[in-house]
């Protein structure tokens, strides 16, 4: 997948939603523990500066409780000394009844003011009455205080005229106390004795005691209020310092009330509480929020993953809808054309724009209802639906297309329509092609095996009757093998292409002729009345097939064996009826060929007797029943016994000897000639060996083993194993072996020629070769047909027709023998005219080899037998 380019600082994609989810929630978390702390500081800061609050405000209170426990303690001692009672029974004399048992200074300013010490010390600093705790006693005020009282009863006495007391504080031991002084005066009263020197000063003493103290600080609602108990007390806040006349001051340590920390108590768990609370709130909140970034980010990605799958798939349909070779068209709901592809141009040659706009109708056309109504019949959304229809290209070409369309919905109603359009026309051509040539032979354009069964058993439906039959004929070429050899098979091509109109000629529109394969046709008839229209029609055949084929400046001639079945006499079944067919051809070839034989049930039990007997001789060749007769062969110049033929007999256990023109084509039939050839040289050979020299033997080689490839080889096994010379033996060849195949013949043939055996042409004039292979292939004689001899020699013709062989075998060095010389006129009129050699029934009829060898030791030449 390709996404844009992404810079290294860049937050890949796919995780930008959780990237600043989480960064948000890492500033909210932050942020709230920022409040959440400020607000715990802002709380506690609160509550300290409440505490600072609170202490301040007490050390006021207790300082101004302080300040006005002094200004009462002055106001109280005023009262005493600034009264003249006291000038009289105080400074100018001391009277202790009137002031302490009279109640006026005593007892009652301990019990009623608490006052600790009531004192008067006269001018000298004597110290003239003390009361201390409300008990009469002879202290000296300084000695009690503990501190230097002179500098304090001179400032009363100096402060005495504006202020009339004065106060201080000071420490008794570690109480502290305020002490009072205040100088006696005579007060209003007018009149009343000086008395020289300075006044007595009345001083009143205030301890604090613990209780006191506390009791003191309770009055302004400071708790515990104390002296501190150590050093460390001394420094812990809060304490209230109050400067004393001389000396250490009086520090004054309470617990403040502290509303702050009851805040605080109160305040923090709770905040606590709402910052658990927060975080939880605050963190399931980000769980989901990440969850949901998450699952933006995944969405994300799955979206470009689809936008990416999205423009990839486009371009696949682009690049499909270009390339393809059909071209891709989309409707309206009225088939009105909305969209096709670019293909569509090249496709018809018609301008994507020109048709626009238009109904599908405009190039699309059916035979039977418009495309467009076509289309509307098929309204099913999801279904493939095909139509074979056609269009007209730009230059005017009729094409078959194939179109396929499927419906379009939008919002449950058809949309439109879309789909495409494939050119069928080379496709539909190609499987007509296919069809015709499935059926018909590609050579000459005849129905072959396939449409010819088809084709039969359509007529066998048609149930054929004895007066109007079904005729099969079976029909072979007859020497068409060596056009292809020695022509070529363009040759043989033309040749059967000729043969195929030339029958097709013959027949009427009903009728078929179809080529099997090779050279062999089928034909059915089907309206032909009796065996003479029958008749008439292979009649025509035959002759149209030998009529002369033109090659070039060459004249043909080739004929036709044919073999005839009907339905229903012979048989209702198509493959029976094309059996029995070809039974009655195979009899036409083994009798003559040119001709057309009607099949019949004898025939069916001849092969039957064939089967038997190809049985037979399979164990004949097993079973030693084969023989081999000689026949000698003379030199006719002096009539020399020169060698002899080994001619092969079959002894049949009940059938008695059995003449080889019974059995051989039916060994070269079915490969048994091999077998039984194998035998005759080796058999030839070895009895050859005790023939003296240079008599000969002479073996016939079928044109089957030529064919078979290992003639050379077998030929040279039975001379190695006889030790036969090569030279004594010959090889008696069919001139039809040269018309076959020209070049293996030839091939066969050198290769035995090199092995030093002789080859000769046997039953010469008997074939259909041309004289010119006399020149081409490697023999060393002829044998002429005895066919020559009938007439011979009172027709002049078969004379000089004799005459011509022996001059052409001489023409060609070859070695000319007579063969079928029944008579001694022709002995001595072959002898006339010079034939090298002879044999016939004349000369001696084919012989065991016991009696060929008593011929060997017979005095005379020629032996009749
Ligand atoms: P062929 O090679 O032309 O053999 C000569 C045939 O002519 C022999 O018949 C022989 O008996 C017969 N014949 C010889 N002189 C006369 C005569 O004066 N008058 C008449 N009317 N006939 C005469 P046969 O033995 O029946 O052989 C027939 C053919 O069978 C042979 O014709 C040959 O083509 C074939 N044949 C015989 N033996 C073998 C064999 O071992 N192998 C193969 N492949 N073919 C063989
Ligand atoms: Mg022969
Ligand atoms: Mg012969």
């Amino acid at each position: 997948m390709n996404f844009p380019p992404m810079l290294s600082h860049q937050v890949p994609y796919g995780q930008k939603s959780t990237f600043f989810t989480r960064r948000i929630a890492v500033s909210l978390i932050l942020l709230m523990s920022g409040v959440t702390l400020l607000a715990m500081l802002m709380v506690v800061g609160i509550a300290w500066r409440q505490n600072e609050e609170a202490v301040k405000q007490e050390s006021f209170l207790l300082h101004n409780a302080w300040q006005d426990a002094r200004q009462e303690l002055m106001t109280n001692i005023r009262d005493y000394a600034f009264w003249g009672e006291a000038w009289n029974h105080l400074h100018l004399t001391m009277d202790k009844v009137w002031a302490f048992e009279q109640q006026n200074l005593g007892p009652g300013l301990y019990s009623e003011f608490h006052y600790d010490g009531v004192f008067v010390v006269d001018g000298e600093g004597r110290t003239t009455y003390s009361v201390v705790n409300g008990q009469l006693d002879d202290l000296q005020l300084e000695s009690w205080l503990g501190i230097q009282t002179a500098p304090l009863i001179a400032r009363a006495r100096l402060l005495a005229k504006e202020e009339g007391a004065t106060s201080l504080n000071t420490l008794i031991g570690s109480t502290p106390a305020i002490v009072a002084a205040a100088p006696i005066t005579t007060g209003k009263v007018p009149g009343l004795k000086a008395r020289s020197g300075p006044p007595s000063v009345m001083v009143f003493v205030s301890r604090y005691t613990p209780e006191k103290l506390a009791q003191f600080g309770r009055t302004v609602g400071v708790m515990n209020a104390r002296v501190p108990g150590n050093a460390q007390d001394t420094a812990t806040e809060p304490f209230l310092l109050e400067a004393v006349f001389d000396g250490m001051p009086v520090v004054i340590r309470w617990d403040s009330q502290q509303p702050g920390r009851a805040l605080l108590l109160l305040l923090l768990p709770v905040l606590l509480l709402a910052a658990v609370m927060l975080a939880l709130v605050t963190r399931r909140v980000i769980r989901h929020a990440m969850y949901n970034a998450r699952l933006c980010d995944e969405r994300f990605l799955q979206l470009i993953h689809s936008q990416h799958e999205l423009a990839v798939s486009e371009a696949r349909f682009r690049d499909v809808a270009e390339t393809a070779s059909d071209w891709i068209w989309e409707t309206n709901a009225e088939g009105v054309l909305t969209y096709l592809s670019r293909r569509f141009t090249v496709a018809t040659g018609f301008a994507v724009e020109k048709l626009l706009d238009k109904s599908i109708d405009a190039i699309l056309q059916h035979d039977t209802q418009p495309v467009s109504e076509w289309l509307f019949q098929h309204r099913q959304e999801g279904h493939r639906h095909t139509l074979r229809c056609y269009s007209v290209s730009a230059s005017g070409e009729k094409r078959i297309c194939s179109l396929v369309a499927n419906a379009v919905e939008t919002g449950g109603q058809i949309s439109g329509y879309r789909g495409t359009v494939s050119d069928i026309t080379q496709e539909i051509e190609s499987q007509a092609r296919i069809h015709y040539l499935s059926q018909h032979d590609a050579l000459t354009g005849l129905p072959n095996r396939l449409y010819m069964s088809e084709f039969l058993l359509s007529r066998l439906q048609a149930q054929p009757t004895a007066e109007k039959p079904l005729v099969l004929i079976s029909l072979d070429l007859d020497h068409f093998k060596p056009i292809n050899d020695t022509w070529g098979h363009a040759a043989g091509d033309s040749v059967l292409n000729e043969v195929s109109h030339r029958l097709r000629s013959v027949l009427k529109a009903g009728d078929l002729v179809s080529r099997q394969g090779g050279d062999e046709f089928i034909i059915i008839v089907s309206d032909l009345n009796g065996e003479h229209e029958i008749d008439a029609c292979c009649q025509a055949l035959l002759d149209e097939v030998c009529r002369p084929f033109q090659l070039g400046q060459q004249e043909i001639f080739i004929g036709a064996s044919m073999g005839i079945a009907l339905a229903p006499d012979d048989a209702m079944q198509a493959d029976e009826l094309l059996r029995l067919a070809d039974i009655a051809l195979y009899k036409s070839k083994r009798e003559g060929r040119n001709r057309w034989t009607w099949y019949s049930a004898e025939m069916a039990e001849q092969l039957v007797l064939r089967r038997e007997m190809e049985r037979n001789l399979r164990k004949a060749i097993a079973g030693n029943e084969l023989k081999l007769f000689y026949q000698p062969r003379y030199c006719l110049r002096n009539t020399r016994l020169d060698g002899a033929e080994a001619l092969i007999r079959w002894e049949h256990p009940s059938h008695g000897l059995i003449m080889p023109d019974k059995f051989i084509s039916l060994a070269e039939e079915t490969g048994l000639i091999i077998d039984i050839s194998d035998w005759v040289l080796h058999r030839a050979c070895h009895d050859a060996l005790g023939w003296p020299e240079p008599m000969y033997v002479s073996v016939n080689i079928s044109p089957v083993e030529f064919r078979s490839g290992n003639l050379a080889q077998r030929v040279a096994s039975a001379l190695a194993t006889s030790g036969l010379e090569a030279h004594r033996l010959e090889l008696e060849i069919t001139e039809n072996i040269t018309l076959e195949n020209p070049q293996s013949a030839l091939e066969v043939m050198q290769s035995l020629k090199a092995l030093g055996v002789k080859l000769t042409v046997d039953d010469f004039g008997a074939g259909h070769a041309s004289l010119g292979y006399l020149k081409m292939f490697p023999f060393d004689g002829m044998k002429m047909d005895r066919s020559y001899m009938s007439d011979f020699p009172h027709s002049p013709q078969a004379l000089s027709i004799v005459e011509g062989i022996i001059g052409l075998g001489k023409a060609f060095s070859l070695t000319v023998t007579a063969e079928g010389i029944e008579t001694q006129e022709q002995l001595q009129e072959l002898q006339a005219i010079a034939c090298q050699e002879g044999q016939g029934y004349y000369l001696g009829r084919p012989m065991p080899l016991d009696r060929f060898r008593q011929l060997l030791d017979a005095p005379c030449d020629i032996v009749r037998s």
